[in-house]
């Protein structure tokens, strides 16, 4: 059934080429250049590609579609920017060692994008593809929280029966069907300063208010129900004699029910209103930047048919749930049946040793062709 030619040489040379392009997020010009090669590659089998500058900050986002019907059997989701600075390419480019390819964004998630034009451009040459109307969605802000091109994500979605995503499988091969939800939040107190030796009374320290926040929100992480608070970065006064008057931090919340967000939200809300140090003044500002992916009963089904298309490919399916964000979020949240992970195995990511398995690349190649000719089909 896998009779499909796949040619690991020219996807490894095509890698090599997205890798040593540094792509961060605030690099527009190298998620251009990203884009420009899949313009290419797509305009060449005939696909309409539109190009959207959703902001001058980003790079351009990328709609590449077979149909002008406006309808999709399938979404296909991934990101070409990184979050890696410019310089990193220079550092440390591409590199193969034995069984592994090296290099920045190689999992997270070029080798993912280069996936998805290989399996399509196999499909389409076998004249598979003919019944089957595909959108493919590339944007260049996903790992700034999607937050130039969420909206037209979701657009995409709602005209779309499935969503498939391309970051990488898990390091143990894993899928992934479900994800939490992220909220980040930055909060400011204003205080008074005051000498702390001469007159400390009358000062109203902003760190003190600041303390009462940080042990509330830390107090609602709770492992059962998978809700975590971070207060990950803070800071704040002036020197040490002197009493703050302002305090910084900034909060990463994960979770998987939307209910727990508004518990933590009322208690962010009441510490503004009745601050615990007197004379200090609070602020909060961000929100839910992405919803979680939920697997609903339609996603469960394509996670069986997915498991027995992998056991005709010799590929054990496992499902993982991840505390990691991506835009499959945005599908999945309107209902849209959503797979992720999809991509090649590897690990690492947002690190030095970022990796994939080369020998993985072949095999997942043909489950996502098979998933996209299973949806067509059915
Ligand atoms: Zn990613």
């Amino acid at each position: 059934m896998n009779n499909a030619v796949f040619d690991l040489a020219a996807y490894l040379k095509d890698l090599e080429y997205l890798i040593n392009i540094d792509s961060g997020s605030n690099y527009p010009e190298g998620t251009a250049q990203v884009a420009q090669f899949f313009h290419q590659k797509f305009s060449a089998m005939g696909w309409q590609v539109r190009s959207h500058n959703f902001d001058s900050s980003i790079g351009p986002c990328l709609e590449i579609v077979n149909t002008d019907q406006g309808q999709y059997d399938v979404l296909l989701m991934g990101h070409m920017d990184t979050v890696f600075k410019i310089g990193t390419v220079a550092e440390r480019p591409f590199m193969v060692k034995e069984d592994k390819a090296f290099g920045p964004g190689v999992n997270d998630m070029k080798a993912g994008l280069l996936s998805i034009y290989y399996a399509l451009s196999s499909l389409q040459h076998e004249g598979k593809l003919n019944q089957t109307s595909i959108c493919i969605a590339f944007n260049s802000d996903e790992e700034i929280s999607s937050m130039f091109s969420r909206t037209w994500l979701e657009e995409l979605s709602e005209k779309s029966r499935y969503a498939l995503v391309l970051e990488a499988a898990r390091a143990n091969g894993n899928l992934v069907n479900q994800r939490k939800g992220v909220g980040r939040y930055k909060i400011e107190v204003f205080g008074v300063a005051a000498h702390s030796g001469v007159d400390p009374e009358k000062g109203c320290s902003a760190i003190q208010e600041l303390a009462h926040w940080i042990l509330a929100l830390h107090n609602k992480t709770n492992y059962q129900t998978g809700t975590t608070v971070n207060v990950g970065v803070i800071s704040g006064g002036t020197a040490v004699n002197v009493v703050a008057d302002q305090a910084k931090a900034e909060v990463d919340l994960r979770f998987y029910n939307v209910a727990e967000v508004e518990a933590i939200e009322n208690i962010m809300k009441d510490l503004v209103a009745h601050p615990r140090t007197s004379g200090v003044i609070a602020k909060v500002t961000g929100g839910v930047t992405r919803p979680p992916m939920n697997p609903t009963e339609k996603t469960l089904q394509l996670c069986s048919v997915v498991e027995q298309i992998g056991c005709e490919l010799g590929i054990e399916i496992g499902w993982t749930a991840t505390g990691g964000g991506s835009d499959g979020s945005f599908a999945a949240n309107l209902g849209i049946p959503t797979i992720d992970g999809l991509g090649p195995v590897g690990g690492g990511s947002h690190g030095a040793n970022e990796y994939i398995l080369i020998h993985s690349i072949e095999p997942r190649f043909h489950l996502l062709r098979r998933i996209i000719q299973d949806i067509a089909e059915n």
